[in-house]
């Protein structure tokens, strides 16, 4: 008998019956429709305050040099107009000395990381 009822999202749920509307999704489906609709500003915003926050703990700690080598991470943050005397062949030769330390995907992903 209330078969009609039903929610007509999901059918597993009692339909809410609005006297303008008529049958609409249950409550359920209600509050799962409302929460796709809402906008991702939180989600986006947490992920970006998450990656700026790393990026600026990885800018804290680049030194051009690590242990006699010319960091490429150095080099694709800040590239290499700081750096008086650095060749071609430096820049060319330049390693990915933190990949190690640092964990970061923003660091060396573009490469692959090795040379
Ligand atoms: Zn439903």
């Amino acid at each position: 008998m209330n078969q009609k009822n039903k929610c007509p999202q999901c059918c597993k749920e009692p339909a809410l019956i609005d006297k303008v509307y008529g049958i609409l999704p249950g409550k359920n489906c209600q509050e799962s429709n409302a929460k796709v609709s809402r906008p991702k500003m939180g989600v986006e915003f947490t992920s970006d305050n998450v990656r700026s926050e790393r990026k600026e703990y990885g800018k804290s700690i680049l030194q051009p040099y690590i242990g006699g080598k010319l960091s490429k991470e150095y080099i694709e943050e800040y590239g290499t107009s700081a750096l008086a005397n650095v060749s071609k062949r430096d820049i060319r030769e330049a390693q990915y000395v933190y990949k190690d330390e640092l964990n970061s995907h923003n660091l060396h992903k573009s490469k692959g990381g090795k040379i």
